[in-house]
């Protein structure tokens, strides 16, 4: 009840969420009352805030798009079903850029989210009402997904803690697909322990989800003791260069600092195809995305147009009229890049070029444990600053990306303030390496 009774105040001014849960969640809470909760369960009875990109059973979920406005789904994303064994309570859905397309959440087709700090700022995005929902105080915890920095980025525009898993960690079964390739599902918290916890609790490999891993899942938040003496931190000078804002290289150089006074050794290494991120992402996400789309049709879910005079008539015009602006050039985008004529050019060198970034992180990692640098080049931009200038809104991205393109854990974490907004700081581990993102994460923080 105080739960809700938080948001309805608080979301006046912060519009995080797209649909509450409230009387479900406190059927919910009444029977773990009546019933008691295993002690040994940390998180029973904790309410969290789920994306509304992840599908839950009887309860709207629109990834912020018009063509699915009314969606109930009929069953649960993995992650559902395993929060709801640890009797987690889901307080409601929240808000993102539609289809998670997006840096700012002011790709929604509903409302726009403003950050938990300034409320005329952007939240970040895509999962931008999940991050100003746990700033907030609205919640502790929340689930984001990141295909590209969507939890890590919206993490660093409200001065929290978001992490993206490896790709394979958490299923993807029920988080409506963007690029397939790229997308995780991560939780977003105030600490780094909670964020532990709740990762625990979602991780593992899941027969709904051939590329889930079946690597084995070790206690994420064990082993936190603040000791990080000998680990060797790498920082990429790319990462440090120009088009990062000087007050970001400045707390990414007091972290820098911070670090070897816990013990840890830093250096300086390269990411030479790094710079190639963004072009390479946009071109594979918005391919997948493209196929990932085609099945809103307008007859299996959502909206359908009814003034139509034969069938593709009901394709062209549910979606003309029920996609937002920058789904519609993703999918543009993504099919011209898949094209017979055009497929060699752009999606297959995009392809190879990611196997470059990749390898610029293994190399990396045969020397070092962590790398470092800053979340994102900026702090928090304005509402409306960038949204008609799609190329400056996607650059926002080139510090993360990278990570998601060789399918790497990475975290966002607070590293202080420039003019009363958060500045993120960013950590990455070789892949299924998190437990030295947490190590590291909890030293620092
Ligand atoms: N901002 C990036 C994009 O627009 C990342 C989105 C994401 O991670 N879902 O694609």
């Amino acid at each position: 009840k105080e739960t809700f009774a938080t948001i309805k105040q608080r979301d006046q001014k912060l519009a995080a969420f797209l649909t509450l849960n409230e009387q479900t969640a406190l059927e919910q809470a009444a029977l773990l009352d009546q019933n008691g909760v295993d002690p040994e369960n940390i998180l029973a009875g904790i309410p969290l805030a789920i994306k509304d990109n992840i599908v839950t059973k009887d309860l709207r979920t629109t990834a912020a798009s018009k063509i699915l406005e009314n969606f109930q789904p009929i069953y649960n994303a993995t992650v559902m079903d395993k929060l709801a064994v640890k009797q987690v309570i889901t307080v409601g859905k929240t808000n993102l850029d539609e289809f998670a397309m997006g840096g700012s959440t002011e790709n929604s087709a509903f409302k726009i989210t403003k950050n938990a700090w300034d409320q005329t700022k952007v939240p970040g995005g895509s999962s931008g009402g999940s991050a100003a929902a746990v700033a907030s105080g609205e919640v502790i915890g929340a689930l984001g997904s990141d295909t590209g920095g969507s939890i890590r980025q919206p993490a660093a525009f409200n001065g929290i803690v978001g992490v993206k898993p490896t790709y394979g960690r958490v299923s993807r079964f029920g988080l409506i697909a963007f690029a397939s390739s790229m997308d995780q599902i991560g939780p977003l918290t105030r600490t780094v322990k909670d964020n532990a916890l709740i990762l625990n609790a979602i991780s593992g490999v899941d027969p709904h989800d051939a590329t889930s891993s079946t690597q084995s899942v070790p206690d994420f938040a064990a082993g936190l003791d603040g000791d990080i003496k000998g680990m060797r931190i790498a920082v990429p000078k790319e990462y440090l260069g120009k088009g990062i804002a000087a007050d970001v290289r400045e707390a990414i150089q007091n972290a820098i600092n911070t670090f070897e006074k816990l013990g840890a050794s830093v250096a300086e290494v390269s990411l030479p195809h790094s710079k190639y991120g963004v072009p390479v992402y946009y071109i594979i996400a918005s391919s997948e995305a493209s196929s990932n789309l085609q099945r809103f049709d307008g007859i299996r879910y959502g909206y359908r147009a009814q003034d139509v005079k034969n069938l593709e008539d009901v394709y062209v015009k549910s979606r003309s009229k029920a996609f937002g602006d920058e789904v519609k050039r993703r999918i543009m985008l993504g099919t011209f890049s898949l094209s017979a004529g055009t497929y060699d050019a752009f999606f297959k060198k995009a392809a190879q070029v990611r196997t470059l970034i990749c390898r610029d992180f293994a190399k990396v990692y045969r020397d070092y444990d962590l790398i470092l640098g800053p979340t994102a080049p900026t702090t928090a931009f304005g509402i409306g600053e960038d949204i008609d200038d799609p190329v400056t809104m996607y650059m926002n991205d080139i510090l993360t990306i990278p990570v998601n393109l060789a399918g790497l854990p990475g975290m966002s974490l607070p590293a202080g303030f420039s003019n009363g907004l958060p500045v993120g700081l960013q950590l990455i581990a070789n892949q299924f390496d998190e437990q030295t993102l947490y190590r590291a994460g909890y030293a620092f923080e």
